[in-house]
């Protein structure tokens, strides 16, 4: 299997719940390795930026609201088939129906408060690492 990289959030509802440490033990059993991570409060351009591909969306201002409403962090994670390997332990959008003992199912309320994004694809991952890491601050662990 190959070694891949994506890229994760910790949404400001579940910084807010303390639940940081709770989400990093889950990527750590998955068996990704955390290579840079970050706190940051998000400008309203930054967050429209993000989600840019969004922005024609009906939820798209309350998107970049909440996702500028307090503290995230940010992640980019390593290992075997990283991206998909990290949306199957992140769950579907809505929480409502996401597969039980997954991040969203145990940490989120809402489809627009879901505690964590996970970027969908190898290309949306090199571009989010990229957005918020350079290459000097990511630490290589997979060798
Ligand atoms: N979102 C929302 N309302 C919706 C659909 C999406 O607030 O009806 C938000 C939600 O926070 C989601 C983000 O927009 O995580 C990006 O949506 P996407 O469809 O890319 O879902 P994801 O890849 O995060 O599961």
């Amino acid at each position: 299997m190959a070694i891949e990289r994506t890229f994760s959030i910790i949404k400001p509802d579940a910084v807010a719940k303390n639940n940081i440490g709770a989400i990093y033990n889950r990527f750590e059993t998955a068996g990704l390795k955390i290579i840079a991570s970050k706190m940051v409060h998000l400008s309203k351009e930054q967050a429209e930026g993000f989600y840019a591909e969004h922005s024609e969306r009906p939820f798209f201002g309350a998107l970049v609201a909440f996702m500028t409403s307090g503290p995230i962090m940010v992640q980019a994670l390593e290992g075997e088939n990283a991206v998909l390997a990290h949306r199957d332990i992140l769950g579907a959008t809505d929480p409502a129906d996401a597969a039980s003992g997954t991040i969203r199912a145990d940490f989120a309320e809402s489809i627009d408060e879901n505690a964590a994004h996970g970027s969908d694809s190898v290309a949306s991952a090199e571009r989010e690492v990229a957005y918020f890491f350079s290459t000097e601050e990511l630490c290589p662990r997979t060798r």
